[in-house]
């Protein structure tokens, strides 16, 4: 492996990485050490313990493989009322233990900011949950790179609303207003854009003033996904925000090019331990014939009522289609009673496998008789989705998922929406069906059924997927972009060096 980062051990380039504890930010932020590892720099990624534990196999994988990478464990405090190990914000966590555990991540910042001193890095890169850091990193001299999750083109749209305001010239939530000076001429409605749009008062419009201020600051950002993706809407951003950005993606793929870091990804000691049925789900996918089952998996956050697992259920059975469903957080009651009765009975028919809890996504994906994906638009599945292919069947819940959406299916024209029209935070699912069985049956009926559209929309993810592999080789888009990156973080490094010398 080519080495941007090493010119002899004495400049070899020191970071440390910063990641924010919830999966979806987690992950790619620990993918992108890695990959940074992989090209010669020495990495430490600072993390609590049963955050480390998510994914120490693969750093301890890359190590042995002879990368400059480890991790450094810091003890997360003991906060009243949050049981022990519970340090991560996912779908499990319950409601109350969230502003519980972020009270012990800002404890924490001290002894960060002094693992920070002690260490000397030559350059940070913290998720873009922890703004403070541009400071910290500007007191030691060094460069703080931001890692922003969510794709460029969410980020343009919601420049847009911040600087047009188009949703506040709307008569109601369910009148559509055009996403004012992107390059494409989209429409959205205001009941699928953030709450922090509509409610000026809301908590996270104050979250993001700051991240985006934070931003500014940074020496540049980090993104995940390729060029070839969505390379109008990464120079539009560079344009609009005025700030340098970099994008390194697909990096699920740069890599976890082993099986066994495909596996763990993001849930290795769960999955050792039980043991889940990757026989079971391997042979079952072994024995269905190419391109012809969906997957669906809402990624590492949703909640859904009963009344609204019970219209995904009737929408797969009902589309005939051979499906792979992971259920996640049906522990209890009502609903886990209904998905077991409906999982034996999808079993006997053998039309359907459902994984309950964690999924090895990444291997599932690449398996050749998964032939498209159902999907909440989680930017991570997006892009791993594409980079294996697969056209989406789209659902946006939260987050800026609606703005992927529009993404997916009104630029690109790889994804069929479902017809969601109401944003909810990932926590505050109630018991009202969002999308009906029939809806989610008509957009799995169109992507599946080998009609002229939908051999299109497969064409077009195909092409994407060649991009994909291409990015990151060498000469790729993202291949470059982390050689710049890494080239100008040591020519940096040395310029402090002659400055100390002189
Ligand atoms: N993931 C997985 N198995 C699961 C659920 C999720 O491996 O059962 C991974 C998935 O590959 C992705 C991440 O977790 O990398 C989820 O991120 P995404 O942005 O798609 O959704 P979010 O969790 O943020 O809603």
């Amino acid at each position: 492996m080519e080495s941007f980062g090493v010119d002899g051990e004495s400049e070899m380039l020191k970071a440390i990485f910063l990641p924010f504890i919830s999966p979806s930010h987690l992950v790619p932020v620990v993918d992108i050490a890695r990959i940074f590892a992989m090209y010669g720099v020495d990495v430490t990624i600072l993390i609590t313990p049963a955050n480390a534990a998510v994914f120490q196999s693969s750093i301890d994988r890359d190590s042995s493989r002879g990368r400059s990478i480890r991790t450094h464990v810091i003890k997360f405090p003991q906060i009243d009322g949050l049981p022990e190990g519970m340090e991560n914000i996912n779908s499990s966590t319950p409601r109350d233990m969230t502003s519980k555990i972020m009270e012990g991540m800002s404890i924490l910042e001290g002894k960060f900011r002094q693992a920070f001193r002690d260490m000397k890095p030559d350059f940070i890169v913290s998720d873009m949950f922890y703004p403070w850091t541009v400071d910290a990193a500007a007191e030691l001299g060094i460069p703080r790179l931001i890692y922003v999750g969510g794709t460029y083109f969410a980020h343009c749209a919601m420049h847009s609303l911040e600087q047009f305001e188009p949703h506040n010239k709307v008569g109601s939530d369910d009148e559509s207003f055009l996403l004012t000076g992107l390059p494409h001429e989209l429409e959205m409605t205001r009941s699928q854009i953030p709450i922090r749009f509509r409610d000026p008062n809301h908590r996270m419009g104050y979250v993001m003033k700051t991240v985006k201020e934070s931003e500014k600051k940074c020496y540049g950002s980090v993104f995940k996904s390729f060029h070839e993706f969505e390379g109008v809407y990464e120079e539009h951003y560079k344009r609009v925000t005025g700030t340098k950005s970099w994008n390194l993606g697909p990096i699920s793929s740069w890599v976890n090019q082993d099986p066994s870091d495909k596996a763990g990804r993001g849930h290795a000691k769960e999955e050792e331990q039980e043991g889940k049925g990757r026989e079971g789900w391997l042979a079952w996918l072994d024995s269905k014939k190419e391109e012809s089952v969906l997957y669906v998996c809402f990624g590492s956050m949703n909640n859904f009522p009963t009344s609204q697992l019970v219209e995904i259920a009737h929408a797969l059975e009902d589309s005939g289609r051979d499906f792979l469903w992971v259920v996640s957080n049906v522990d209890e009651g009502e609903a886990k009673g209904f998905v077991e009765e409906f999982e034996k009975r999808v079993r006997s028919s053998n039309k359907g496998y459902l994984i309950w809890g964690w999924a090895p996504q990444l291997l599932i994906l690449e398996h050749p008789a998964v032939g498209a994906v159902v999907t909440h638009c989680g930017m991570n599945t997006v892009i791993e989705s594409v980079d294996a292919g697969l056209p989406l069947v789209t659902w946006p819940m939260f987050s800026e998922q609606f703005f992927n959406e529009k993404l997916l299916v009104d630029v690109l024209k790889i994804g069929v929406a479902v017809g969601a029209k109401k944003w909810r935070d990932w926590n505050e699912f109630d018991d009202e069906v969002l999308v009906k069985r029939e809806d989610i049956g008509k957009a799995i009926a169109l992507l599946m059924s080998g009609g002229e559209e939908s051999l299109e929309i497969r064409k077009r993810v195909k092409a994407l997927s060649a991009a994909a592999k291409k990015a990151t080789q060498v000469g790729g888009s993202s291949y470059n972009s982390l050689k710049e990156i890494i080239e100008e973080l040591k020519s940096l490094k040395l310029q402090k060096l002659n400055r100390n010398v002189a």
